[in-house]
C-alpha cells in the first residue's frame, strides 16, 4: 500500500497489507492482550453484566404462561415481546428487517462501532466472561505468555485443564440458553429430562452449539470480528469521516518520541509506550488509523489515559472522536447521508408501526374452489363452493362464527365446519354459499364474509361468487 504523508513525515501504510493475528507464513498469531483497566472498562463491565442478565433471564419470562421471547426458526414461529408472529406475518418480518438494516446504517454513520464495543454478544462474552476467567486462572499477558512457553508439568496442566473445563461449562450453559430461545423453556425441559431417543435432534443441537461456542471463545476469538462478522467487514462503507470512532489524535501525538523529549515539548504527546497496542484484543496499533479490526472496545483509551495521567498531560490522546474532528476540528456535522438515512428510516418505521397496529389476531382467507362453476340448488337459489382458512395468531382458543355480510346468503358447511380456532393454529374448511338468484346480477359478484367471536366481529374477507350471465 502507498505511503501517506503527515507533518512531512512519510507514513508507512504497509500495516494494512496484513492482519496482526496471522503471521507471514499464514499461521495464527495468538494475541495476549494486557488486562485493561480504567473508567471505560469499568463502565463496560457494568453494562455487559446488565446484558448478560437479560440474555439469561429472557427465555424464562412468560406472559400468561406464554413466552415473552421465542425465535423458533425451525417451525417459523416467533414471539417478540409477547406478540406471536406466524409465517403469514412474513411481510412484517421483511419490513422489520429492512427497517433494522437502515437503522444499523444510520446508527453506524453516526456512532460508528459503538455496538461492537458495548453490546455485541461476541465482545460481551469474550471480553467480560471468558477473558476475565483467563486472567483469573492464567494471570495477565506476561504470565499467559510464560505459561504457554512452559514445558508441560502439573502446574501448567492444572491451569489449562481448569480453564478449559470452565470454558466448556459456560459454553454448555450458553448453548442451553440459546436453545431455549428457539424451542421455548418448556420444550427445552423435555429435551433435557426425557429419553434421549425422543429428543435426539435437541440433544445433538445442545452438543453442536456447545462445541461452536467453546471453539469460538477458547480458540477462534477475535477472528469472528475480523474474518466472519459481516457488520465488521461492512465498516468500510458504513463509516464516513464524521462517524464516531476510537481515534488517535495524531495532531497532538505526533511526532511520537520518548518521554524525556515529550516533557521538553520536543515531540508530541505520544511517548511511544505501546500500552495502547498491548491492551488491544485484536492486536492492532490504533495510531495507524481506523482499521477493520478495531471493535471500539475502548481498552486503548483507558490505557492511554492512564499514561497521560502519569506524565501530566491531558487525557484523550486516544478518545471517542471522528476523523474530521481530529483533522479539521469539526465536532459534529449532520451530513446529507445522515439526513437521507433518517428520512428512509422514518418512512419504514411509520409503515411498520401502522401495519403492526392494523394486524389482526385472526387472519381469514376465503377462495372459491378452483375449477368449479355455480350450481342451481333450486329455481330461486344458486350456490358456489368455497375454501376457507383461518389463522389464530393468539395463545388462546377462539370460538368463531362465519357469516355472509349484507346478504340473504346461507352458509352450508361440508363436514363439521369451523366453530373453534385452536390457539396458535391454522383451521381449514369447505362450505357452500347459497345466494338468492335475485342477488346475482353479474357473472361475478363480490361477496364479503365476516368472522364473529362471542358476538363481536373480529375479521373479514372478500371473495367472488359465480352466477349465470343474466
Ligand atoms: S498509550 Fe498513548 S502514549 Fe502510549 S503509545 Fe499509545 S498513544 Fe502513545
Ligand atoms: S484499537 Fe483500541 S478500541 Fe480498537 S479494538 Fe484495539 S483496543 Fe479496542
Amino acid at each position: 500500500m502507498e505511503a501517506s504523508t503527515f507533518k512531512g513525515i512519510k507514513k508507512d501504510e504497509s500495516f494494512r497489507d496484513s492482519i496482526a493475528t496471522i503471521s507471514a507464513d499464514g499461521k495464527r498469531s495468538w494475541i495476549y492482550p494486557k488486562k485493561p483497566k480504567g473508567k471505560l472498562y469499568n463502565a463496560r463491565t457494568l453494562v455487559s453484566y446488565g446484558f448478560l442478565v437479560i440474555f439469561f433471564i429472557m427465555p424464562w419470562i412468560t406472559i400468561n404462561g406464554h413466552p415473552f421471547m421465542l425465535l423458533n426458526v425451525i417451525e417459523r414461529k416467533f414471539v417478540l415481546f409477547g406478540i406471536a408472529f406466524f409465517p403469514q406475518d412474513f411481510f412484517l418480518f421483511v419490513l422489520a428487517m429492512l427497517t433494522f438494516v437502515v437503522f444499523i446504517a444510520l446508527f453506524t454513520a453516526l456512532f460508528g462501532r459503538l455496538w461492537c464495543g458495548w453490546a455485541c454478544p461476541q465482545t460481551v462474552f469474550m471480553e467480560m466472561v471468558f477473558r476475565k476467567i483467563e486472567y483469573w486462572i492464567e494471570g495477565d499477558m506476561q504470565q499467559q505468555k510464560a505459561l504457554d512457553k512452559r514445558e508441560w508439568d502439573s502446574y501448567k496442566a492444572s491451569r489449562k485443564i481448569s480453564k478449559h473445563l470452565i470454558f466448556f461449562t459456560i459454553a454448555f450453559i450458553i448453548s442451553n440458553t440459546f436453545l431455549m430461545y428457539i424451542t421455548g423453556v418448556e420444550e427445552w425441559k423435555h429435551i433435557i429430562s426425557d429419553d434421549f431417543s425422543k429428543h435426539t435432534a435437541g440433544f445433538i443441537s445442545i452438543l453442536v452449539f456447545t462445541g461452536v461456542f467453546y471453539g469460538v471463545y477458547a480458540r477462534f476469538r477475535e477472528q469472528v470480528c475480523i474474518v466472519v462478522c459481516p457488520y465488521g467487514r461492512l465498516q468500510g462503507v458504513l463509516l464516513d469521516p464524521n462517524s464516531v470512532i476510537v481515534g488517535y489524535d495524531y495532531k497532538r501525538g505526533e511526532p511520537r518520541g520518548k518521554l524525556a523529549k515529550a516533557t521538553e515539548n520536543k515531540t508530541g504527546d505520544c511517548i511511544d509506550c505501546h500500552q495502547c497496542v498491548q491492551v488491544c484484543p485484536t492486536g492492532i496499533d490504533i495510531r495507524n488509523g481506523t482499521q477493520l479490526e478495531c471493535i471500539n472496545c475502548t481498552a486503548c483509551i483507558d490505557a492511554c489515559n492512564s499514561i497521560m495521567n502519569k506524565i501530566n498531560k491531558p487525557e484523550g490522546l486516544i478518545r471517542y472522536t471522528s476523523e474530521n474532528a481530529i483533522k479539521k476540528g469539526i465536532k459534529f456535522k449532520v451530513t446529507s447521508r445522515v439526513i437521507g438515512y433518517s428520512v428512509v428510516l422514518s418512512v419504514l418505521f411509520i409503515t411498520l408501526i401502522t401495519l403492526l397496529a392494523l394486524r389482526t389476531d385472526i387472519e381469514t382467507t376465503v377462495l372459491r374452489t378452483p375449477g368449479l362453476l355455480y350450481q342451481k340448488t333450486d329455481d330461486q337459489h344458486i350456490s358456489n363452493i368455497f375454501n376457507i382458512q383461518l389463522v389464530n395468531k393468539t395463545f388462546d382458543d377462539i370460538p368463531v362464527t362465519i357469516k355472509v355480510a349484507s346478504s340473504e346468503g346461507q352458509i352450508k358447511w361440508v363436514g363439521d365446519g369451523i366453530s373453534k380456532l385452536k390457539a396458535e393454529s391454522v383451521a381449514a374448511g369447505e362450505f357452500f354459499l347459497i345466494l338468492p338468484k335475485s342477488e346475482i346480477t353479474k357473472t361475478k359478484t363480490k361477496v364479503k364474509f365476516e368472522v364473529y367471536s362471542n358476538g363481536k366481529k373480529i375479521d373479514d374477507a372478500e371473495s367472488s361468487f359465480l352466477g349465470p350471465n343474466n
